[in-house]
């Protein structure tokens, strides 16, 4: 008998769980996109979105994901033949490294290793000794989704502020933004990068690029810039097509809007606190299960794991197996183990990651690691006792009573 009647959870690192609020917002008629409240609603989403970024500086909407925010980002700042130093903790900032090399951009790596943060003393020797001042940009991510480390990058601005390197710190934080802390002008960020499907909990289709002024001066430095993903036309629009280069994406403004006034209500020190209480519930869970079985997070030190998202091996094949179990079972979907193959494991059919950002509350992670734990059960999996009590133990000591 299966138990997976109800409504379907998706505990899966983006997209994350939609608000009803913010999907009612979306379930309009097209409003008009030549003039009245459409208009003010846009601007009015522009300085809501610097106060998620934490940033006086510009911020301008893609219709795009997070990879055309990549692409965005790069297309503004690098040219073929420039050099850019990408810190790889992960899957995703070689993917982003991966995009600008597809445009011709020259990209030296340095591999942090799939469970570890970025060494920002090795940035640090690495571009002091870039005495010809080759490297352009730096890119990082601050949370990689796929190992789930979560990057100091003021230690890594302070790394290159150090270093007497002039580079462009570049950071995607697709992963993190509206869930870990994350403070954009404080931390000496040039250019940051976020899609509105996962902290920002409205469904896939918005991107952000934010660029400070150093970013805007590179910018008007190009050569030649690509029309559509040019920040110019769209930073201080004339006219209100040339905020998106074409027709609004109108449904999903009116879902951001609804989103960003949900954030104004809850307030960025409440919703970073909020997720790193519900990531500590998480781990306590999986750290009890781990210490009667396979069950492993991915990071070990507290310190460097994403308060969203946590990646886990339990051998393969059981991590598919536990996923089908709750899906099927209990109507939870957990996340695939990405970028985590192994010439044994090829598929990684042995990871798994639990999804905990954006619109998430204590009980829907219970919901979610009761259902693990049912299914850990049901499969038998050898793990520890008391997962559940310390997700618990967990919760109540940070709550008032
Ligand atoms: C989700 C994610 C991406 C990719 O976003 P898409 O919307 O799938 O293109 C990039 N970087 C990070 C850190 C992510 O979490």
């Amino acid at each position: 008998m299966s138990l997976s009647q109800g409504r379907q959870y998706l505990a899966i690192p983006g997209p994350s769980v939609m608000p009803d609020r913010v999907l009612q917002a979306m379930h309009q008629p097209c409003p008009n996109i030549y003039e009245g409240g459409l208009i003010e609603m846009t601007h009015s989403l522009i300085p809501d979105l610097k106060y998620v970024a934490g940033t006086v500086g510009h911020a301008v909407i893609y219709i795009a994901n997070g990879h055309g925010a990549w692409e965005a980002a790069v297309s503004n700042v690098l040219a073929a033949g420039d050099t850019v130093l990408v810190l790889a903790t992960g899957r995703f900032c070689v993917g982003w490294g991966e995009m600008a090399s597809s445009l011709g951009v020259n990209v030296e790596t340095m591999d942090f290793g799939g469970q570890d943060a970025i060494d920002v003393n090795r940035v640090q020797d690495h571009l002091r000794a870039d005495t010809s001042g080759r490297i352009k940009a730096v890119m990082a991510v601050h949370v990689d989704t796929s190992t789930s480390v979560r990057n100091n990058i003021s230690a890594l601005r302070e790394a290159m502020d150090a270093s007497g390197h002039g580079a462009l710190l570049m950071v995607d934080c697709i992963a993190s933004l509206g869930c870990d802390e994350f403070r954009m002008d404080d931390w000496g960020v040039d250019i940051m990068v976020s899609a509105c499907q996962k902290g920002l909990m409205t469904p896939p289709g918005i991107a952000f690029v934010f660029f400070s002024e150093k970013a805007a001066e590179t910018r008007n430095n190009m050569e030649r810039v690509s029309a559509y993903w040019d920040w110019n036309p769209r930073v201080e629009p004339e006219l209100y097509y040339q905020y998106f280069c074409g027709t609004a994406p109108t449904q999903h403004l009116l879902g951001l809007r609804e989103a960003l006034d949900m954030i104004r209500e809850e307030k960025l020190p409440h919703i970073w606190q909020r997720h790193e209480t519900l990531a500590n519930a998480v781990w306590a869970a999986c750290s009890a299960w781990g210490q009667g079985g396979p069950l492993l997070m991915n990071i070990s030190d507290p310190a460097l794991r994403s308060r969203a998202v946590t990646a886990l091996a339990i051998g393969a094949p059981d991590g598919k197996r536990l996923r089908r179990w709750t899906e099927y079972q209990a109507g939870v979907t957990l996340g695939i183990g990405l970028n985590m193959g192994t010439p044994e494991d090829p598929k990684a059919d042995g990871f798994f990651r639990i999804g905990h950002m954006g619109h998430v509350n204590a009980q829907m992670i219970m919901g979610t690691l009761g259902s693990i734990q049912a299914g850990l059960i049901a499969l038998g999996i050898p793990h520890g006792a008391g997962g559940l009590d310390a997700a618990a133990q967990a919760l109540a000591s940070q709550v008032p009573s």
